[in-house]
């Protein structure tokens, strides 16, 4: 059973998915020169990384050692940045394997290792320290445990791959700290579990996980902290390496930071690239200059709706929200578009709009879920000239007929419907439509529920500053 919802749109169609799309995506900011902030310079950072990861091939290396795959570390040094922690200053710059392994949990929750996982990098005097720090959330062993802000093991390995520290997180604070290897110790109670990592290969745009194989395993042992230590440390800072977007220093003209931190208010803690954190804030800053937008997210911040962001280049599609996890992941962060941004917002909506959640949708009503975010980023596409609509929301052959009706039920794009009544003789008629032309979302026992009219957008729409209809 696949519990995301997705924007599945078949490859060939990206190419032609969205009619009239002009919005430029803000570029991957670069490294104008090799000064990153005051304290790291891009070119000897990467010499001292290299001469650490030397010796790794000649490293004794046990059974089943994980290193053997997480040592291979492709660095993505372009999209490297800098923030401020408790410890000093640290880079954060994400990676990706030679070959992925991934983190233990059902087919939803599997996650690859260097979507959670930063190169940490600090500076000791004249040398450069790395370790990497992989964030756990505690939905992948138990898919219950959801938690309002980010519960999970935070793991704090040196550049070679042993341990160094360890963090218990929950509800967003540091509450525990690790023991690695010796869960016998004279210390209070010790919760000790493993981690297993798995060796995947995955059809990226369908999201097909193959067969895995298991490949390794880690425990991790956490020891109840006094609360001195959990203050005086907060986790070392590396709660700070994801926890906040500004006032880190970026480099050169990051228009970002001149932009109000709207991202902040919809985030949880995640393990989200700077530029995708940009990317994000700079689209809620542009929705917000309409009066749909802006309802959009003033709906979003009073339903206190909040994700957990990733990029992972396992999700299917162009995104997916997890009403399970309450995640939002791209696949890549040139996958964030207006479009794909706002379908899956509008889901984390839905999921906080209905009571009960979404998650009660995965089949029974789950067309009714996807069309009314379908529908929701349409009309916002004709009512704002530019983006238009997805021309595979309906199917081809019916686009043109699809058009005539979003135009009839905004007055040309100049008016949102606020009422049932403006939508409802052909609601339903779309809908099928919708079905038919998106397989995915016409899978044994997906079902249309007949009486789940389209609320959420409804409420935003009804409560907006726009022109209304009727
Ligand atoms: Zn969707």
């Amino acid at each position: 059973m696949k519990r995301t919802f997705s924007s599945v749109i078949p490859i060939l169609g990206i190419l032609i998915a969205i009619i009239q799309s002009c919005t430029n995506l803000p570029e991957p900011h670069r490294q104008e020169n090799s000064l990153i902030s005051e304290t790291f310079r891009i070119d000897l950072v990467k010499k001292a990384y290299q001469e650490t990861m030397s010796i790794a091939p000649i490293l004794p290396k046990a059974v089943n050692d994980k290193r053997e795959r997480t040592l291979k570390r492709q660095i993505l040094w372009e999209d490297a940045y800098s923030i401020k922690t408790t410890s000093g200053e640290k880079l954060v710059v994400p990676f990706t394997l030679e070959n992925e392994i991934f983190v233990n949990g059902s087919s939803e929750n599997r996650r690859s290792y260097s979507s959670m996982t930063r190169l940490l990098v600090s500076k000791n005097g004249d040398k450069y320290d790395f370790q990497t720090a992989t964030y756990i959330a505690d939905y992948h062993r138990d898919p219950s445990k959801v938690t309002k802000e980010w519960s999970g093991q935070i793991i704090v390995e040196n550049a070679l791959g042993d341990f160094v520290d360890g963090f218990y997180v929950d509800n967003g604070k540091v509450t525990g700290y690790a023991v690695k290897g010796n869960p016998n110790s004279r210390t209070n109670i010790l919760s000790c579990f493993w981690i297993e990592y798995w060796s995947c290969s995955y059809v990226s745009y369908v999201g097909y996980f193959a067969p895995c194989l298991f490949m390794y395993s880690s425990s991790e042992c956490f020891s109840v902290t006094p609360a001195a230590y959990s203050a005086a440390t907060n986790g070392s800072g590396y709660l700070q390496v994801v926890g906040g977007n500004y006032g880190s220093s970026g480099t050169g003209g990051n228009p970002s930071t001149q932009l109000v931190d709207r991202y902040s208010t919809i985030s949880k803690m995640s393990v989200f690239p700077q530029n995708a954190r940009n990317s994000v804030n700079a689209n809620l800053n542009e929705f917000i200059l309409s009066c749909l937008g802006k309802s959009f997210y003033v709906g979003l911040t009073s339903t206190a709706t909040r994700v957990e962001w990733g990029i992972d280049p396992a999700t299917p599609g162009l995104g997916a929200y997890s009403p399970a996890n309450k995640t939002i992941m791209f696949p890549n962060t040139s996958a964030i578009s207006p479009q794909t941004l706002m379908e899956e917002l509008f889901h984390a909506y839905q999921d906080n709009f209905y009571i009960g959640g979404t998650n009660q949708y995965v089949l029974s009503g789950r067309q009714n879920i996807e069309f009314e975010a379908k529908l929701f980023r349409d009309i916002f596409g004709v009512l704002e000239g530019g983006t238009g609509f997805s021309s595979l929301t309906v199917g081809p052959q019916y686009n043109s007929q699809y058009f005539t009706w979003l135009m009839a039920i905004t007055d040309n794009g100049t008016k949102v419907p606020s009422d049932y009544s403006v939508i409802s003789s052909q609601y339903f008629y779309w809908m099928d439509k919708f079905v038919q032309a998106n397989p995915g979302y016409n899978q044994p026992g997906m079902l249309t529920l007949n009486n789940f009219t389209p609320g959420a957008l409804l409420r935003i729409t009804s409560s907006s500053s726009c022109l209304k209809k009727p």
